[in-house]
């Protein structure tokens, strides 16, 4: 079983946290944005569904609101 994690990608759709809803900071466009299209990305009727971007979209949220600053 050890075996099928090393021919996967490190982000997986079993981390629980790809399916927590991320957070958007209140009157930040950006996060809104990004939360609009993990909906859609979580959105199996959506053409635009594909749970892999979910995960990345969290991930750049994340990234956006807590990394980068005092450039
Ligand atoms: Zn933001």
């Amino acid at each position: 079983m050890a075996l099928e994690r090393t021919l996967r990608d490190p982000i997986q759709l079993l981390d629980p946290a790809s399916y927590l809803e991320p957070v958007p900071t209140p009157d930040c466009d950006v996060c809104g944005a990004l939360a609009d299209q993990w909906r859609d990305a979580r959105n199996p009727n959506s053409p635009n569904y594909d749970v892999t971007r979910a995960s990345d979209i969290i991930v750049e949220m994340r990234r956006h609101q807590g990394g980068v600053k005092g450039k």
